[in-house]
């Protein structure tokens, strides 16, 4: 945690001009998924910003000029999250959003948890931070930032809910009156501090299941329940098989283009689901087929219900919780969209690009013990076929019964 007062923890950065060591902040900025130190170089003189170690502000920190002349990120890797954010000051992009205090505490000790955040997956990994935090710190009163869509992920009434409404891709440009909003709540208590919120809390000390008020697929009713095989679609990244569509998406991307080839790429990847559907169900004729995420785009092949949708809301999630806890098994390519299906399926079948293998396990919300962790969680790479998924997901089905009495023995009968 950082300290903020009454007792302030020091914070420091380096100047991105003159690389000037540890140079003190004299002031905090709440930007919206950021919190930023405001510093002057006593080495050079120039007044610049840094963020604060939070969230991945603690993996990517970026210091830089008000006028975004001089800066100093991870640029290989720390670009995605490093220059909306210099925009964000340089052009004074914040957009006005209606702030809300729920489920308000008449005060005490303040731990301030920032889960505002443009990504879905972002927003629901820093939430996990609230759940341990309570249970690390019982005597402390919490407040989370929180876009408004995401309340009913909070289910403890004694959580303050700091609400933020806007959509979460505009959240990168800042929040305009975030900051003097947040320092009058400040006022109501004996001391503050902000979480540091790590980003990639392990899911295993937490009940997903209470979270998503839904429950997990129970293993013992595997055998028992109708089989119900689940891919979770995108229509921003997607399962090819093809190293030129590859290709030609990774070029759509870096051009800008991707509304021109959308259309090809959906296409291909309802081909595959299709062969796909065809070889499980030559195995597992008894399987039924949902299709769950976001964007329509792309004609299906027959058999899958296709619960996909163009906008999502709480109904849309409830409906697809519920539909993700009764599958055997979800598919789909890797990204935070896996976080939620993977928490409640019993399986996973994930597509591994290359570029995202530094990034595996990070979307998945559930591992089971042992090598039902390896039999029931199962990554393939992006240039994987149809059969080979299908191959995959009919060895989970079949075999499921004999590797579930001898892991079950493993646990209950250690000798
Ligand atoms: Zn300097």
């Amino acid at each position: 945690m950082i300290e903020l007062y009454p007792q302030s923890d020091p914070i420091t950065a380096d100047c991105p001009r003159c690389a000037g060591k540890e140079m003190p902040g004299t002031a905090l900025f709440f930007q919206g998924p950021h919190v930023l130190g405001e510093h002057a170089c006593t080495d050079c003189g120039l007044a610049f910003y840094a963020t604060l170690p939070i969230g991945h502000a603690a993996l990517f920190p970026v210091a830089f000029s008000r006028d975004g002349r001089f800066t100093h990120f991870d640029k290989k890797e720390g670009s995605w999250m490093a220059l909306p954010l210099i925009r964000s000051v340089r052009e004074a992009t914040a957009v006005a959003a209606g702030m809300q205090l729920l489920q308000a505490n008449p005060g005490g000790d303040l731990v301030v948890v920032n889960c505002l955040d443009g990504c879905f997956g972002h927003v629901f990994t820093k939430l996990w931070n609230v759940y341990l935090l309570q249970k690390k710190f019982p005597a402390k009163t919490l407040a989370v930032l929180l876009p408004s869509r995401f309340h009913w992920l909070l289910t403890d009434p004694t959580v303050e809910i700091w609400s933020v409404d806007l959509p979460l891709e505009e959240l990168h440009k800042g929040v305009k009156g975030l900051d003097a909003w947040v320092r009058k709540q400040f006022a109501r208590f004996r001391s503050v501090a902000l979480s540091r919120v790590p980003v990639h809390p392990n899911p295993a000390a937490l009940d997903l299941g209470e979270i998503l008020q839904a429950r997990p697929f129970d293993l013992e009713d595997f055998m028992r329940v109708p089989l119900q095989l689940t891919f979770v679609w995108r229509s921003d990244r997607f399962w090819l098989n093809s190293r030129l569509l590859a290709l030609v998406d990774k070029a759509s991307i870096k051009f800008g283009l991707q509304s021109w080839v959308r259309g090809i790429l959906c296409y291909r990847q309802g081909r595959l689901l299709g062969r796909l559907r065809q070889k499980l169900r030559e195995a597992l004729p008894e399987a039924r087929f949902y299709l769950t995420g976001l964007g329509k785009q792309g004609r299906l092949p027959a058999g899958w219900t296709d619960e996909r949708v163009e906008q999502i809301d709480l109904e849309v999630e409830r409906g697809w919780n519920e539909i993700h806890r009764q599958s055997h098994l979800v598919m789909g390519v890797h990204g935070s969209h896996m976080i939620i299906p993977t928490a409640l399926a019993a399986g996973f079948v994930e597509i591994l690009p290359r570029h995202k293998v530094r990034h595996l396990t990070e979307d998945i919300g559930r591992q089971h013990p042992g090598r039902m962790g390896q039999f029931l969680g199962r990554f393939v790479d992006e240039f994987s076929s149809p059969d080979l998924l299908a191959e995959h997901g009919v060895r989970m089905v079949k075999e499921f019964e004999r590797v579930y009495a001898g892991w079950k023995g493993d646990v209950h009968e250690a000798m």
